[in-house]
């Protein structure tokens, strides 16, 4: 790396900015002092990598930002490329009058994804799925470590959208339906940042992380478009002022407490019922921006634009960068038009139309997380923590969430575990393919089918496991000789949209995977593991189907899904998505009035043969033990006390579910997840008398 910047130089300055003895608010406003409105809209302005039409643009153009868009890496695409990459054009920015360093992001969704040999984790909803937050926060500490190792400091994620609808492109983006689960999964963003103050950012294994998309991008309503296309991804969202609070700026609230260093908005349009302004554009509702997320919330970190999304509002180009601006955003992401975006905003605050104090404000947020993240004093890629990116330990981290992101929806006569005697018949498009395994924002924007990255598959997990396996893809193989049947099925990789194109957007399986289980299921007892971002409609094959697992995208470590099939480690995962019985269900979310899913929310068997804390008790002493666990706030024994009711109706609905039971059962989790043990205790007690 190039030398930084001794301590002699930067004292030699004199300039208070410089200063690491001061506080950031002071340094801040000294350096904000002496810039040029030039050098501000500069520091508002982010540039992609691959759309610099030179790096000498950075110091010309005073860039603040640059950022390498899904799949936009460089060669070779290692932790060295990363860093000489990042280097190179941190030297750019170093030849600037003040030498404010670049602020560079990726999109490490699960894992440090863009990296070839990075640790990749499943996608947010097998982590909602595991209903773990200690697990949740260690995989973003891994995230953090890998990304940060490659010079790194900043990165785009958690998406904290509540998806309501699976047909939407990005519903594996989302930790659940349930705002409570998304809640409780944030701890992500402490193992991404530290601690809520902001004082881990400066560390060599943390970034600052984006709290997207705000707000509602998981509400759009699907297939409404006039113009007869599926307008779910980037869509409107309607919603009560009551809904918006409770479902959608739930998860920002606690994303706020928890220090969350930015945010970005949705694409989307909200039209919240009654309050006249129809359906507008989240990056020109500075209602929300402004008023509810920087006013109400009290968000003090800074706003960056989505991915061009300013060109989606109306009018031209000086309206957009002005509409934007006033509503709040304070960094635009204009992968290819920061010339145009940077003298644009010169001339609207020339022309008195964002006043210098926005600008000021702007550029305040940006570089106090710049001065936080420790950039000015050390601008050049740190990379001594590369040695760990994809290490046995980074690997086990995401061979347990891997592991506890599965969910057992059925097993007829405890097939599931296996036995390491049985003979096992594997099968299907998604057994032994890691691309489709990892799925979209894996290496590329949209992810790719094969042998795209290194870890193990499904089956090469069996076969480390010490199973008894033999593989036959497409079922072709004889089927005679054989205990079980394995046949692992599900999309092919996707990102934003509307999910798997190749099987016409449906939520389906695939002609050739429902051959495949068909085959499998007719010879033999079967297990179906679903690897998918999202629920796929089974529908009447659910009755040959013995035992059924949603397995998620569950990332490079297919051994984690072999440790809960061989019984290494108890399946353990919940729904975090209700999974319906038809397309004709959608939208179907717990808390619907009417409420008759093929598995309701939080629903997911168990392989535990020990029940915790000693367990047993009927529900009705449980119940009790559960409200003074309530009222005493204890945790820990109110999950307990839920999870042995839970076990206890699960017994007894066997494989008969109805509307009666799912319903409570649904609620039972998300009153869990808000403390409400007591009453989901209740709720259970009617589940169980509906069995
Ligand atoms: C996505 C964002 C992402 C951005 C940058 C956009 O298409 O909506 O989630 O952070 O691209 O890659």
């Amino acid at each position: 790396a190039p030398t930084e910047i001794p301590q002699v130089v930067i004292d030699a300055h004199g300039l208070p900015y410089l200063n690491t003895k001061l506080p950031v608010k002071k340094r801040v406003a000294d350096l904000l002092s002496r810039m040029s409105l030039a050098e501000k809209a500069g520091q508002m302005t982010q540039a992609e990598r691959a759309g610099l039409t030179t790096p000498g643009d950075i110091a010309s153009y005073d860039l603040g930002s640059l950022l390498s868009g899904g799949g936009s890496t460089p060669t070779p695409n290692t932790a060295e490329g990363w860093a000489r990459m990042i280097d190179g054009f941190q030297l750019q920015a170093q030849a600037t009058r003040f030498q404010i360093p670049l602020i560079y992001g990726v999109d490490a969704v699960h894992g440090h994804n863009n990296l070839y040999g990075a640790t990749v984790m499943p996608h947010n909803i097998g982590i909602g799925a595991t209903r773990d937050p200690q697990l949740a926060e260690r995989t973003g500490a891994v995230t953090a470590a890998e990304v940060r190792a490659t010079g790194v400091p900043w990165d785009f994620a958690p998406c904290l959208c509540v998806s309501r609808d699976e047909r939407w492109g990005r519903s594996y983006e989302s930790f659940g339906e349930d705002p409570a689960l998304v809640e409780s999964m944030e701890t992500m963003i402490q193992g991404l940042q530290g601690r809520s103050d902001g004082s881990d950012l400066s560390r060599d294994d943390k970034v600052l992380a984006t709290a997207k998309h705000f707000v509602g991008d998981g509400g759009t309503a699907y297939g409404s478009s006039t113009t007869g296309t599926y307008t779910i991804d980037q869509g409107v969202t309607t919603v009560t002022r009551q809904q918006l609070e409770d479902i959608h700026l739930a998860p920002y609230r606690s994303a706020v407490r928890r220090g969350i260093g930015t945010v970005m908005p949705s694409y989307s349009s909200l039209d919240i019922t009654g309050d006249g302004k129809g359906a507008v554009k989240m990056h020109a509702r500075g209602d929300m921006i402004n008023g509810e997320l920087k006013g109400k919330l009290g968000f003090d970190g800074f706003v960056i634009s989505d991915w061009n999304a300013i060109d989606q509002l109306p009018g031209d180009y000086a309206n957009h960068v002005r509409t934007a601006v006033n509503a709040g955003v304070d960094m635009m992401m204009v992968p290819y038009t920061y010339k145009d975006f940077s003298s644009t905003l010169i001339d609207e605050v020339k022309a008195g139309r964002v006043t210098e104090a926005r600008i000021d404000d702007a550029v305040s947020r940006i570089l106090t997380q710049k001065f936080e993240l420790g950039l000015f004093e050390h601008p050049y890629a740190d990379t001594s923590g590369a040695a760990a990116i994809g290490s046995p330990a980074h690997r086990a981290v995401a061979r347990q969430a891997a592991a506890e992101s599965q969910v057992l929806l059925k097993n007829s006569g405890g097939l599931l575990p296996l036995k390491k005697s049985e003979k096992v018949y594997v099968a299907g498009s998604d057994a032994d393919d890691i691309g489709n395994q990892t799925g979209g924002w894996t290496l590329t924007w949209q992810g790719a089918s094969g042998d795209t990255v290194p870890g193990t598959t499904i089956l090469q997990g069996m076969r480390a496991a010490g199973g008894d396996v033999t593989y036959s893809k497409d079922a072709s193989a004889p089927t005679t000789g054989y205990d079980v049947g394995v046949v692992v099925v599900g999309e092919t990789p996707y990102a934003e949209g509307v999910g798997d194109v190749g099987n016409g957007h449906s939520l389906s399986l695939s002609a050739a995977d429902q051959a495949a289980v068909d085959k499998v299921c007719g010879a033999m007892k079967c297990v179906v593991l679903i690897v998918s971002g999202r629920p796929q409609l089974i529908g009447d094959r659910l009755g040959e189907i013995d035992s059924l697992v949603a397995s998620w995208l569950p990332g490079t470590e297919g051994e984690g899904v072999a440790d809960v099939l061989y019984g290494a480690r108890p399946f353990t995962g919940q729904l975090p998505v209700t999974w319906p019985k038809s397309e004709s269900q959608l939208p179907i979310n717990v808390g619907d009035a009417s409420y008759d899913p093929q598995f309701p929310y939080g629903w997911g068997l168990t392989t535990r043969t020990t029940v915790p804390h000693g367990g047993g008790g009927t529900l009705a002493s449980l119940a009790a033990r559960a409200a003074t666990a309530e009222r005493r706030g204890d945790r820990t024994t109110g999950q307990d006390l839920v999870d042995q009711a839970r076990l206890l109706v699960q017994q007894k609905v066997g494989q008969r579910m109805t509307a009666a039971v799912a319903k409570p059962f649904a609620d039972a989790d998300h009153l869990l997840l808000t403390g409400h043990y007591g009453q989901a205790l209740a709720k259970l007690a009617q589940a169980y008398r509906a069995a």
